[in-house]
């Protein structure tokens, strides 16, 4: 994660609060439009295998 800015903040995947957060990008809701996504260390870690995951599984029906 080489240049990513960490802040402190709340995780808004786990709602930790005053943790060290990175900015992901912008989240879209039905309701209330878009908001900042940003994630705390331990999620992003699991973020990142999500994500790897999801490039495998389309690489593989491609
Ligand atoms: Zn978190």
């Amino acid at each position: 994660m080489s240049g990513a800015v960490w802040d402190a903040g709340r995780c808004w995947r786990c709602e930790a609060d005053d943790v060290p957060v990175i900015w992901l990008g912008p989240v879209q809701t039905q309701e209330h439009g878009a908001g900042p996504f940003a994630a705390c260390e331990p999620c992003i870690r699991r973020l990142e295998q999500l994500v790897e995951t999801h490039h495998m599984q389309a690489d593989r029906s491609a």
